[in-house]
């Protein structure tokens, strides 16, 4: 069934749990989530991100994935992630998406709540959440690398995190405190007690960005602290192509139906893996 996000979060704060948010660009990804999800009898978050929209446009994907969100044995929240253009969040509104996130963490503070209260204001019209950025995390969404920037992170103020909130009116906040999106060159070093006191400043679920390459401890201090969405898509992706090398090292392919195949069940596995560890199960 599809569910809007800001009841699939308050599940994960009633429960203390924490949610995963996996990235679905194609058809595998989709029926891997779900999959995994089902069989853990557990809510799940899919998501697709306007950077991917080369890869896998909006208008091809989004009706599949809530199609697939409302046939779901369990709660579904169908999210947009890292929206940057007004247009492009209406759309998915349009296509009936239940979560949307606004991504002003590169703008000026002010320039952020102000653009961020506009995504409030039109998904108001609508059976859907809204989750805000503060902040700014080392590299990008591509799932592709995570390849060396010119600036570094800077980290979520708890101060102005609650100003933040409140000004805007937000479901859900994503702060940054040491996360980054795409491969970890190296184990990543984080603020959990920065996450700590955002969430009991501001009372809201707090979303972790860049979450796989993290380890399980991390995840469940996290989680403690008041992590209720994990978002989960480079390593997974990674896996995917990893057992289409597999494959195809260890036989001849002629169909590439069956890389697929080899892509989605391996991704299956390592989801059901992530959200076991957010359920503490
Ligand atoms: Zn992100």
């Amino acid at each position: 069934m599809i569910v809007n996000l800001r009841e699939i979060l308050k599940t994960a704060e009633d429960k203390k749990i924490g949610i995963g948010a996996f990235n679905t660009p194609n058809f595998e990804c989709l029926c891997a989530v779900l999959n995994a999800a089902e069989t853990l009898d557990l809510p799940v978050i899919i998501s697709h991100a306007e950077l991917h929209e080369k890869l896998s446009p909006l208008s091809a994907i989004g009706p599949a994935m809530v199609l697939a969100a409302e046939r779901s044995k369990v709660p579904v929240c169908v999210h947009l992630d890292h929206c940057k253009t007004m247009d492009y969040l209406e759309y998915a509104l349009n296509l009936g998406f239940t979560g949307v996130m606004y991504d002003g963490s590169d703008l000026p503070f002010e320039e952020n709540i102000r653009k961020t209260k506009e995504a409030v204001k039109i998904a108001a019209g609508y059976n859907c959440g809204v989750e805000g950025e503060l902040g700014y995390l080392s590299s990008k969404e591509s799932g592709a690398s995570g390849s060396a920037e010119k600036s570094g992170p800077v980290y979520t103020d708890p101060d102005e995190a609650v100003l933040f909130c409140k000004e805007t009116g937000i479901d859900a906040l994503a702060p940054s405190f040491g996360t980054a999106h795409g491969i970890y060159k190296s184990k990543p070093i984080l603020d959990l007690g920065r996450v700590k006191d955002i969430h009991a400043l501001t009372g809201l679920p707090l979303v972790m960005h860049g979450g796989s390459g993290v380890s399980p401890e991390d995840y469940k201090k996290g989680i403690r602290n008041g992590l209720r969405k994990i978002n989960y898509y480079s390593y997974m992706a990674r896996t995917g192509a990893a057992a289409v090398k597999e494959l195809l090292a260890k036989e001849e392919v002629t169909y590439f139906h069956d890389m697929a195949l080899a892509a989605e069940k391996a991704m299956e596995a390592e989801v059901l893996t992530a959200m076991k560890i957010f359920a503490d199960i």
